[in-house]
Formats: structure tokens, sequence, C-alpha cells
């Protein structure tokens, strides 16, 4: 197959660099004490505490108002820009620099982003030690990044996302690529939200230490958060823990109807994963949280947790998601190389194919076609080989042309082999990292087949 540069606009590179962001959340926090909030109705913490010794956001939720006052201290360690960048409508009340009020209140310059995106652009002031930027706003669903970030403060429900640049970010951007790096650089950042009684977050992360605190509900990542990670959900969730997963519920009607679906799937597609490619006992169960329709479904797949509009749970044929998801917890390689990774390959094109293979088991061999015609949707682009999607950013042709690749295998060498050699291969490469070089080298040893290695090359590369 020849195969040719293909251009990719900015737009779908960032929906799928987005997915990169994987986070999974054991947890979440009632927040019973948030009364004694700290952060008083305009947003300014106490002063005896001005001279913060950790990087750390304060949410604090004015959910009757709607809207978030954000108290948000940084270390001179953790920041390495002259800049900081904020949602456009967000108004800045105070900064502090080592305990000192600065006179910078107004954005210094207007970024845009994906053409026309803006985002505020303030200058930072000299400091030693520590760094407080105190400001509030709303968010009214129109300061997403891109179409599918929405977001919103309101009594049933908000959303902060990173999309909304809904706490600063220390970074000069100019390209996509320095956005791409600001937001996949972990560092240390505890986040504190504090919420109305009765109500809930939940956050992306997992590595955090709860605890319901006079502050509010306590997320620490120790080192490991990348700002893209962010995605706080607030609302007065239902949460149930079953055997298949962890649901937080908005809906206050047909919860028990949503959850048996729910349940029924994921155990379908774990019965079917175990039989065909590797039995595995889950470490963490998916966690699926329900959001309002029009928010935008999404994953930070390697947390193991989904965000999902109320709709997923309407029927089988919805929960496709939910089984993608499912499946990136257990069956996927492992890699480490940036490139490898940045293909998506072992990750995305395994799970979509799996995800097809379950989808049919479910709703019958007469949807296969329809559902390949996925596979075979490729924006209408051209293709460099599979091995290239990483370097070239196009690691979201691994959903299409990545799991379109692994069925045509399966139907060159037989599904029952394929099966047997893609199981013996993710249980060698679960944790062992993987690229392509070992990817080609083990299916052409392993599937015993004349045209393998021709078919691989002519994919893979
Ligand atoms: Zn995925």
């Amino acid at each position: 197959m020849q195969r040719r540069v293909l251009r990719c606009s900015l737009f779908v590179v960032l929906c799928f660099a987005l997915v990169l962001l994987y986070g999974c959340n054991q947890n979440d926090y009632k927040n019973d004490e948030a009364k004694d909030s700290p952060i008083n109705k305009t947003g300014v913490k106490d002063q005896e505490d001005t001279n913060t010794t950790k990087t750390q956001l304060h949410f604090n939720m004015d959910i009757e108002n709607e809207k978030v006052d954000v108290v948000a201290d940084y270390l001179r360690a953790d920041i390495n820009s002259s800049v900081f960048l904020l949602n456009r409508d967000f108004t800045v009340t105070e900064i502090l620099a080592d305990g000192v009020p600065i006179d910078i209140k107004e954005a210094t310059k207007t970024i845009l982003l994906l053409d026309s995106y803006e985002i505020k652009q303030y200058d930072l002031p000299v400091f030693e030690n520590n760094i407080r930027i105190i400001y509030n706003g709303s968010l009214n669903g129109s300061s997403g990044l891109t179409s599918y970030a929405t977001e919103q403060i309101t009594p049933e429900f908000s959303f902060l996302r990173w999309e909304t640049f809904c706490h600063p970010l220390f970074a000069k951007i100019e390209t996509f690529e320095d956005l791409v790096a600001a937001i996949t650089t972990p560092y240390n950042l505890s986040i504190i939200v504090s919420l109305p009684v009765d109500y809930t977050a939940i956050f992306t992360h997992s590595n955090v230490q709860d605890h319901s605190t006079e502050n509010g509900i306590t997320f620490s990542a120790d080192g490991e958060l990348a700002y893209g990670e962010i995605a706080i959900a607030v609302a007065q969730y239902t949460t149930i823990e079953t055997e298949s997963g962890i649901f937080s519920f908005l809906r206050t009607t047909n919860a028990n109807d949503a959850l048996s679906l729910a349940n029924e799937v994921i155990s379908h597609t774990h019965e079917y994963m175990n039989k065909h490619f590797g039995e595995r006992v889950l470490e963490n169960k998916l966690r699926v949280v329900e959001i309002p329709v029009d928010l935008g479904s999404f994953a930070i797949t390697h947390k193991h947790i989904t965000f999902v509009e109320s709709n997923i749970f309407n029927s089988v044929t919805n929960m496709t998601g939910l089984v993608h998801e499912f499946i990136h917890i257990g069956w996927n390689a492992k890699t480490e190389d940036f490139f490898v990774q940045r293909s998506r390959f072992f990750d995305e094109a395994f799970t979509s194919y799996f995800e097809y293979r379950v989808m049919i088991d479910i709703l019958g061999n007469d949807v296969a076609p329809e559902l390949l015609k996925r596979f075979e949707n490729t924006y209408g682009i051209d293709l460099v080989p599979i091995r290239d999607f990483g370097r070239y950013e196009y690691g979201d042709l691994s959903y299409t042309i990545g799991a379109l690749f692994l069925h045509e295998l399966s139907e060159l060498v037989g599904i029952d082999n394929f099966d047997s050699v893609t199981t013996t291969f993710l249980e060698k490469y679960q944790y062992t990292a993987v690229d392509f070089d070992l990817f080609n080298k083990y299916y052409t040893e392993m599937l015993m087949h004349p045209d393998v290695e021709e078919f691989l090359f002519k994919w893979i590369g």
C-alpha cells in the first residue's frame, strides 16, 4: 500500500492528544465539613497563611452564585515561566508575591490557540519563594478550548476542566507543541475543593490522599499530576460500587436500570476478553461518572475513569464507550518510548479492535459491517506507516487504521490463530515495554503464516 504524508488539523490532533491523558480514581469524596472553608466570600484566604509552603489550588465552589473563587499558591521551584495563562472570563482580584500585594490584575496579552480560542496571559512579578493568585469567575459553557470541552457551574452540575484554563498555566504557549508539553508535564500539586454540604467532587487522579478537612476536600497528587489530567465533577452524586465498577450517578430515577445494564455489559466484556485475549483479574475497577448530555463524554483511560453523558446508559449500543474504557484496563501492552506511545497503536488500535469484537459478540454478527465502516472512515486523509504515527502526531489514526489493520491481520491468518498469538503477546508485553520491531518479530514468528512478514511491512513499516 502506498502511503503518503497525511495532514491532520490541529483540532483533530488536539482531540486525541487529550485522550493521552489518563487517570483512575477509586474514590469520590463526600464533603460534610465545607462550612468552615477558610476562603471568605471574596475568595481571599486569611492573611496568616499567605506564606504557603506548597503548590496548591483551592477551588471554592460558590454554587449558589454559580461561580468559583480560587486561591492558587505556587512555589518558585514549581514554576518555570515568566507568564501565566488563565481563562479569559476570570477576574484576578489579587496577586501576592512573597506575601506582598502586587499591582498586576489585568492580562498583558491575549493568546490565540486553534486560530481563535482566546486565553489571557499575565506577567509574573519577580518573587523569591512563593506567589499567590486570587481570582474568580463563572463558567457558562463558552470558554472551553474546543467545542467538546464544555464546562459549567450550576446547582445541578458543575465541571472544572483544564480545557477552560480554570487554573493558572505557567507556560509560554506559541504552538500546539508548547501546549502539549505544558499540559503533560507532571508536577507537585494539591487540589482542595470546598463544596456545599451534600455535594460530592469527583476528581480524575488515582494517586490522591483524600481527606475531608475544615478546608474542604483535598486531592494530593504527589508530583504525578499533569495539568491536562485535571477534571473535577461536582454534583449531588450517588455512588454505587459493584463487582464490575464504581458508578457515580446524577440521576435520581432509573439508577438501578442504568446500573444493571452497565454491569451486564461490563461483565460480558470481561468474560469475552478473558476467553479470547487472556484472563485478567483487574486490580482497578472501572470508574464511571455520569455527566449531563452535551457536556461531552471523555476518559482519562490510564487512570480507568470515564465521564460519560447520561445517554450512554440508554441502550447496549450506546455503551460501546464503556466497553472501550474497560478493555484499556486489562488488555493493553506497555510502551515506554515516547513516539511508540504517541502512535497510540498499542493502546488505541488494540482497544478499538477489541471493542469491535466485543460489540459484535453482544449485538450479533449482523452489525459487523456497520462497525467496520467506522474503521474505514479515516478522515479522508492519506497515510503514513503505523510505525510513524507517533512521530507525526497522527495517533488518532490508531483508532481507525490501527484497528482496521488488526482486523485484516486476523482475516489473513485466521481468527483463532490471531487470538492465540495476541493472548501470548499481551501476556509477554503487559509489563515489559514493546515497540514496533518487537511487534513485527513476535507476530511474524508466532503466526507462522507465509504472507505475514510482507503484510506487516506494508502496514506497520
Ligand atoms: Zn481509548
